[in-house]
């Protein structure tokens, strides 16, 4: 590990474009690239996104934000919230399911970090809490 920061934060709507800037400041060590930088960002806003509006529907929490930067310039992120979890990992994952669709949610936020991130892994338990991981 070459630097690692982790970011603790209530999970309210305001707090989605904190962990964004938080992301950016991090990832200035590696001197991205315009692309590079905003495919992380967008991948880190979904999740954090997702744990405030899903993950905290019902209930009130923190989200965690751990970023490590790895050696090759890899980056490791994991975003983890205490909510509500996810019941059904496999169909929560298909693009363009939504449990929120009067909400307008379009159901790719997972289909957004597949597609911008190199690895993605989502780990959840109902009532306990829902731990994505994403590499590039
Ligand atoms: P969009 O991201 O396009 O606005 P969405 O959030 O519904 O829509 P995804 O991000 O792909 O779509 O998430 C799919 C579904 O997985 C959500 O509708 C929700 O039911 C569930 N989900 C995702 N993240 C969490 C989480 N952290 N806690 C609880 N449920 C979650
Ligand atoms: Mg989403």
């Amino acid at each position: 590990v070459v630097n690692a920061v982790k970011f603790i934060f209530p999970g309210i709507s305001e707090n989605e474009r904190t962990a964004r800037a938080v992301v950016s400041a991090f990832l200035v060590q590696l001197d991205p690239t315009v692309e590079e930088l905003a495919d992380i960002r967008t991948a880190v806003s979904e999740a954090v996104t997702n744990a405030i509006v899903h993950g905290y529907r019902k209930s009130r929490g923190d989200v965690e934000l751990h970023m490590k930067l790895l050696e090759d310039r890899e980056v490791y992120l994991r975003i983890k919230d205490h909510g509500c979890g996810i019941a059904d990992i496999t169909q929560a994952m298909q693009p363009l399911f939504t449990t929120a669709p009067e909400e307008e949610r379009a159901g790719l936020g997972f289909a957004v970090m597949e597609s911008f991130m190199d690895k993605l892994q989502v780990k959840s338990a109902p009532e306990k809490g829902t731990t994505v991981t994403m590499r590039k």
